[in-house]
């Protein structure tokens, strides 16, 4: 049931007891890997996202100073994915039934004595989910720190492994998922099938953007044929694992951050 998470840093093989009698609770980091189960272009699995929440987290714990008390919660697999509705396969939570998930289970922690929660999202069209839920629990709870985080944000250079348009434009399915995919789930990835594309909805001088200050909402189907937004046939699996471990390695320093916030 951990998947990539190590036995020892899984919050669910706990015991009541354990938590009960846990030490400096209030300092205890808990970690909710938040993903979805959403098309990946017709290479890869639907898991993608899942699959980088947990496998960074579990990396990173994996390698974490075991002086540092953190645990990661079961994967939270489903998300708000309605942008690629119009392909088959994609599971599909609004942002309110998501929301009130995230929420109930931060106040079953929270009754239990924790104060740290973060979320590990990684799937890009929902960080604004996890933003309102942090900021609604942190009014309603005053002694309560949430720290939304997307996956990708910790410090690390996997910019530098990525050719300059795919850094730019690469969004879904491109180059960097696909390499970590083949780190992570190697037998999930169909390779033979990777195909690179790419958006041509603005001109390169445009103010418009995706993704970027001035963006406009939108829908995959909007942007490209196959569900593919980048360029996935340069990935290797090598890539993969240099990805892996940087990204791991950055949220080692933001979970000892955390650990060590003191609160307000
Ligand atoms: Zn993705």
């Amino acid at each position: 049931m951990h998947g990539f998470i190590p036995p020892h840093r899984y919050y669910a093989y706990l015991c009541w007891t354990d938590i009960r009698d846990m030490q400096d609770k209030e300092n205890v980091v808990l970690i909710q890997p938040v993903g979805a189960i959403e098309q990946h272009g017709p290479h890869l699995p639907l898991a993608v996202d899942s699959a980088i929440a947990q496998g960074v987290i579990g990396r990173a714990l994996a390698n974490l100073a075991p002086a540092i008390p953190a645990y990661a919660l079961p994967t939270q697999y489903v998300g708000k994915s309605n942008e690629h509705c119009h392909f088959p396969g994609t599971l599909m939570l609004s942002a309110e039934t998501l929301g009130r998930v995230l929420t109930e289970t931060a106040e079953s922690l929270y009754q239990a004595g924790f104060r740290k929660l973060v979320f590990a999202n990684a799937h890009g069209g929902q960080p604004q989910v996890m933003e309102i839920v942090a900021r609604d629990l942190r009014q309603k709870y005053p002694d309560f720190q949430i720290f939304p985080f997307f996956i990708w944000k910790v410090p690390h250079k996997v910019g530098e492994l990525l050719e300059p348009r795919e850094r730019s434009e690469g969004i879904h399915a491109g180059d960097a998922e696909t390499s970590v995919l083949l780190a992570l789930l190697p037998n999930e990835v169909k390779m033979d099938r990777a195909h690179a594309e790419y958006p041509n909805t603005f001109e390169p001088d445009s103010l418009l953007s995706l993704e970027g200050k001035l963006p406009l909402a939108w829908l995959t189907s909007d942007i490209s044929q196959s569900g593919v937004v980048g360029d996935p046939t340069t990935a290797t699996a090598e890539k993969g694992e240099e990805m892996l471990n940087q990204v791991a390695q950055g949220w080692q320093e933001a979970i000892a951050a955390v650990h060590q916030f003191p609160g307000f």
